[in-house]
């Protein structure tokens, strides 16, 4: 029978294109481990397989299936740097922080690929990015940000698109101008997490799906985690629930962590019509809402958009999608879709990604802000290269001080709807 995700709504095209996707046993009674990681998305695979490659032992438990949360579901696309532009970093945290961060997220990028390579994971790489503006008047932007990369971050893989260039690459005239971003692309998320499960699994790592962390308590200097049916006793926790964390479990991340529903919805292949985005690059728009799609390699097209902010689950995400796609590809109106589905986007206040130390040994990861395929995978791998003395390069994101979403216990959701509804709305003007 086809598996749905328990934490997040429909079948993925990405499940329904797997040749295998393994399972991997509860965790029945208690355990001991040096690390334990609760989360079995990219950014807590990552870890356990470093760990264990680095001889640690290592202890990973997910509430559901890996990849259930944001990890296997997702848009796929690589970008890059970090959720904001470099210069825009510059403004709020001056141009060497900026300029580490850049070098992070390209390190970032050759990680997973280098990763996917050496593990001989086949995550069907597509290069290209196409970024789009919905809105007229950003011509300037867009140009400056172009000679920025090349001139002051060493990055010449970015060129201006005009409005021809725009029409031509998308097979639609709906944008004004564009950036081709020829030095990243897009993957299949899930055939990539799958391959960091069962390499973390062959490098020795302890993996368990459907077994719920419930409570985290530090005990005579170690950290005990509750399951349920058991404990897990660790000198270190990592937690890597992302948008899914919990407060009960674990309060001061989910108040900085909060989740946003984005769904996607894939067609029939649209191979045919040969106009729509010919070089195979994915795409998203400069919308407050992203639009983010891209041709499979097999044609279908894949188109992420709408999002909500409730934990509620729009009752037709088909419905909503196609007109999306018809308002940029008219002839697609009728397409047929084929699959359609959704997941939790952790986002921060800043839009920066979270490492915090909650108590000793204990520490949180997450809130990539929509920009986690990459960063999430090397965070991951970070925290255990923090942990064999290789690299502090976490510090950078440590140092971030994500502060807390305002309202507090129940009220922060509904103000965080509140306005982000109210910046959804000036996509329309
Ligand atoms: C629809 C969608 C489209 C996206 N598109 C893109 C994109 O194109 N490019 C990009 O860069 N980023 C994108 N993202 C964001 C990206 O997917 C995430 O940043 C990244 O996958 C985060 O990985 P993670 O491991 O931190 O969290 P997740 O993958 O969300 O994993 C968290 C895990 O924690 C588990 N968990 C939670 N609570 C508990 C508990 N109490 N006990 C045990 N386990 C628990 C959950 O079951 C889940 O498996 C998208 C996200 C979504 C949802």
């Amino acid at each position: 029978m086809v598996w749905q995700s328990p934490i997040a709504p429909g079948i993925s095209w990405y499940q329904a294109t797997l040749t295998e996707r393994p399972t991997y046993p509860a965790l029945d009674g208690s355990t001991t481990a040096d690390v334990a990681i609760i989360g079995g998305g990219f950014t807590g695979l990552q870890a356990a397989c470093q760990l264990a490659e680095d001889g640690v032992d290592v202890v990973l438990i997910d509430a559901a299936r890996f990849g259930d949360g944001a990890s296997g579901r997702n848009g796929g696309q690589l970008g890059t740097g970090q959720h904001w532009w470099p210069e825009e970093l510059e403004t709020k945290l001056g141009e060497e922080r900026s300029q580490a961060f850049f070098r992070v997220a390209e390190e970032a990028k050759s990680h997973l690929l280098d990763f996917a390579r050496k593990h001989k994971i086949n995550i069907d790489f597509k290069p290209g990015q196409l970024s789009v503006a919905h809105k007229r008047g950003m011509e300037y932007t867009y140009r400056r940000h172009v000679d920025t990369l090349a001139e002051r971050y060493d990055y010449p893989h970015l060129s201006f698109m005009s409005n021809a260039e725009t029409a031509e690459r998308l097979g639609s005239d709906r944008f004004f101008c564009g950036i081709r971003d020829i030095g990243t692309g897009h993957i299949h998320p899930l055939k990539l997490l799958v391959g960091i499960a069962k390499t973390a699994a062959a490098a020795g790592a302890r993996l368990f799906e459907l077994t719920k962390a419930e409570n985290i308590e530090h005990v005579d200097g170690k950290n005990v985690i509750e399951t349920g049916r058991g404990t897990i006793t660790a000198e270190r926790v990592l937690i890597a629930c992302n948008g899914y964390i919990e407060d009960h479990l674990e309060p001061k991340t989910a108040a900085k962590i909060m989740p946003i529903r984005s769904f996607i919805a894939a067609t029939t292949p649209v191979k045919k019509d040969r106009k729509i985005l010919p070089g195979g690059e994915s795409v998203d728009d400069s919308r407050f809402v992203v639009r983010y799609f891209r041709k499979a390699p097999t044609g279908e097209m894949l188109f992420g958009g709408r999002e909500v902010y409730s934990a509620d689950n729009p009752k037709n995400i088909s419905r909503h999608l196609r007109r999306q796609i018809a308002e940029i590809y008219p002839q697609l109106k009728d397409v047929e879709i084929t699959h359609a589905w959704g997941g939790s986007v952790g986002i921060t206040m800043p839009r920066r990604p979270l490492v915090h130390d909650i108590m000793p040994g204990v520490t949180s990861i997450g809130g990539f802000s929509g920009h986690g395929v990459m960063l999430s995978n090397y965070c991951g791998k970070l925290y255990a290269d923090e942990i064999a003395g290789r690299s502090l390069d976490l510090e950078l994101y440590r140092d971030l001080d994500i502060p807390s979403f305002p309202g507090g216990g129940p009220l922060r959701k509904p103000l965080l709807f509140l306005a982000l509804t109210w910046f959804a709305l000036r996509d329309r003007f």
